[in-house]
């Protein structure tokens, strides 16, 4: 179990601190607003009213001896900033941090942040993945260019083995787990053979990733 604070409730920084807590993790809450921290207050282990700029405050709240110390201030880029430069000075050890885009992200990195995520950006990445293949569960950017997707498997492939389908060979892409029902084959071999119902996790190059998600939909 680890020690979480996340400064900034709106939905993103909400969503975290509540799957934190859902994960078993001790969960401090802060955000300016009172009426936010009152929504927050039964779902996390503390919520506290305070200013993300307020380095007395933060330093009242002991935000040093948090392992991991979030902060989801999206609109407010300024305050975001200052945040995160603050809590470095503090001597946070690890630092995740919200960017609303490409340029607040590169600040965030540059005052200390040790993880900048972007998750209008990926979301909005996902959405698009979705649209374009009606067959993909899931998108995660592993790095600019290089994703791990989900995809159903299509009736076409139900009983052929890995080898027989050849996405290594043909789009260069590795098959990293099949998910089945509630087991998930790590690993899979050359000779697993796809079942009805089984979803595909892979791993490659966005164009051939989006090539074999192509061939899917065929
Ligand atoms: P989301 O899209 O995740 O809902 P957002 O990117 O629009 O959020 P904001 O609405 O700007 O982000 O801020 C998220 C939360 O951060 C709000 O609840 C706001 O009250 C809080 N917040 C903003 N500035 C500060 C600050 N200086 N100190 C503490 N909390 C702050």
């Amino acid at each position: 179990m680890s020690q979480f604070a996340v400064i900034g409730l709106g939905r993103f920084g909400a969503s975290v601190a509540t799957n934190l807590v859902r994960m078993g993790h001790e969960v401090l809450a802060i955000d300016s607003n009172e009426a936010r921290v009152r929504e927050m207050a039964d779902q996390v282990t503390h919520a506290v009213e305070a200013n993300a700029n307020d380095e007395e405050a933060l330093k009242a709240l002991g935000i040093r001896n948090f392992d991991v110390v979030i902060v989801s201030i999206g609109q407010d880029i300024q305050a975001s900033i200052w945040c995160c430069l603050i809590l470095k000075e503090l001597g946070v050890k690890y630092i995740v941090a919200k960017a609303i885009n490409e340029l607040h992200g590169k600040v965030l990195q540059k005052v200390g942040a040790d993880r900048v995520v972007f998750p209008e950006r990926d979301m909005g990445a996902r959405v698009a993945h979705n649209l374009v293949a009606a067959n993909l569960l899931d998108y995660i950017e592993l790095a600019p260019g290089f994703s791990i997707v989900e995809v159903v498997a299509k009736p076409e492939f139900y009983g052929k083995s890995l080898r027989d389908l050849g996405f290594r060979a043909k789009y260069g892409i590795i098959i990293t787990a099949i998910k089945r029902g509630k087991k998930v084959l790590i690993a899979p071999g050359a000779d697993d053979v796809i079942q009805e119902g089984d979803v595909l996790v892979a791993i490659g190059e966005d164009r051939q990733l989006e090539k074999m998600e192509h061939s899917l939909d065929e």
